[in-house]
């Protein structure tokens, strides 16, 4: 469990999106290049970042619609 999960689960889920990724970030004062850095490690949006993060691996966005 990590702030992301939080506040993924807070948001009902992926909105498709950096944007929590990138509340995240700001939220513990790095650098929002790392942005770029994770999109490219298979993160494009919120959960597959939060996969990437908690399992190594690439991510499979549940929300595609
Ligand atoms: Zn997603």
């Amino acid at each position: 469990m990590n702030h992301l999960d939080v506040a993924l689960q807070a948001a009902d889920g992926c909105s498709h999106s950096q944007q929590l990724t990138s509340d995240w970030l700001q939220a513990a004062g790095i650098d929002l290049r790392v942005l770029d850095k994770l999109r490219h490690a298979g993160g494009g949006c919120d959960c597959e970042t939060l996969a990437n993060l908690d399992y190594g691996g690439r991510g499979t966005c549940t929300n595609n619609g």
